[in-house]
């Protein structure tokens, strides 16, 4: 059961991530199960599992994560055309989260230049009990608003932080209303100097050539 009690603000260690983390997982935007969005106003890039044991981490333990999220479309959701451009990584984290914050109004957003756009985000693993999932399931909340859907794109996920384990929800308002404050938690811990710096990761922007997995 979900407990009745104030959620912390932030996740994980101040100084930045600590082992297992990072995680490494990528994989091509898959339709989901067409309830994200619909149903609860907060859209999730879903990508397959098998994402999970390339990486070898079947054994990672279901709940909400955080993290940053390459993509390789625009922050329209456009296709970004590979080799269209440098990298654009090491220009400084700061300068790419000023820019995220003029670009869209959820505030620690990274835009991106060239090979792709790195995005904080939120993500769910595993068995849904809300929903009665009978698989588990790798779903992505990416804090930007995109005019577009991007599915088919490739998402690549460098996950730094455990948020909280899954619940068994009572109802689909505290489950939104659990998902709305893991947003505000993933948004404010990635701000943290050890966290914001991953941002610069050459993995988040590394395309094409299959899956890297680890
Ligand atoms: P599905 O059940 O197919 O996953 P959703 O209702 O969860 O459908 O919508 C997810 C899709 O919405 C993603 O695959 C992506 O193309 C699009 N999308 C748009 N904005 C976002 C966002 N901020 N985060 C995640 N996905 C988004
Ligand atoms: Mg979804």
């Amino acid at each position: 059961m979900r407990p009745d009690k104030p959620r912390d603000p932030v996740a994980g260690p101040d100084a930045g991530p600590e082992p297992p983390f990072p995680l490494k997982l990528n994989g091509k935007v898959v339709k989901g199960f067409g309830r994200g969005s619909k149903e609860l106003g907060i859209p999730t890039a879903n990508i397959p599992i098998e994402g999970l044991s390339v990486g070898g981490h079947e054994d990672v333990e279901s709940g909400v994560y955080y993290g940053w999220a390459g993509l390789d479309v625009d922050e329209r959701g456009k296709r970004i055309e590979q080799g269209a451009g440098g990298l654009g990584v090491g220009t400084g984290v700061e300068q790419e989260i000023e820019r995220g914050k003029g670009e869209n109004s959820e505030g620690e957003g990274g835009g991106g230049s060239g090979g792709g756009t790195v995005w904080p985000m939120v993500m769910s693993i595993g068995w849904n009990p809300f929903y009665k999932n009978t698989v588990r399931s790798v779903e992505v909340h990416i804090l930007h608003h995109f005019p577009h859907d991007f599915y088919s794109a490739h998402m690549n996920l460098l996950i730094l932080g455990f948020i909280r384990p899954e619940y068994d929800y009572v109802s689909k308002e505290s489950l939104i209303e659990d998902i709305r404050i893991d947003i505000d938690v993933a948004g404010r811990s990635l701000q943290r100097e050890g966290y914001a710096r991953w941002m610069g990761d050459g993995y988040l922007r590394a395309f094409g050539g299959g899956d890297v997995g680890m």
